[in-house]
């Protein structure tokens, strides 16, 4: 299996199609979930090319982790959160369907279950949660 230079994480990253950007460091990239199954759902991805887990570098699932956990402290301040799931599919046997490497980091709240998958958040809401994470970040 082979990294495809045209899936859209990469055109994400390549700023061909718009996202709703968090935090970014020189090796990793954290974006707002268009379809997320809690509110703040975020995804980090590496810069580089990695299809997932299974051909990333030491240094590319390093990176992502240390991101994942920044995200997980802002979202759990931002959202008043009790905890977070953490979600990474690999190949399409495993749940996987973009095919650039991806953490979910999910707020969860006591009692809480995860929404269904596939169900598109307005852009004006994506946005209030993204300032929120930017804001406890900051
Ligand atoms: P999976 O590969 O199964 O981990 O799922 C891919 C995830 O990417 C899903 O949660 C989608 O909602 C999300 N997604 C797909 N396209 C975009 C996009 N353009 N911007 C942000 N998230 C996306």
């Amino acid at each position: 299996m082979s990294y495809d230079n045209d899936n859209i994480f990469a055109k994400i990253l390549r700023s061909e199609i718009p996202s709703e950007r968090v935090y970014e460091d020189d090796a990793t990239l954290a974006f707002m979930d268009i379809m997320p199954r809690a509110d703040g759902h975020v995804l980090v991805i590496p810069k580089g090319a990695a299809r997932n887990m299974l051909d990333a570098t030491p240094e590319q699932l390093a990176a992502c982790l240390v991101t994942v956990q920044k995200i997980a402290h802002a979202q759990i301040k931002a959202f008043n959160a009790d905890g977070t799931t953490l979600q990474q599919f690999n190949e399409a046997a495993g749940g996987q369907e973009v095919f650039h490497l991806h953490y979910h980091v999910l707020p969860r709240h006591e009692g809480i279950r995860l929404r269904p998958p596939g169900t598109m958040e307005k852009p004006e809401l994506l946005k209030e949660h993204a300032e929120k994470i930017r804001q406890a970040l900051s």
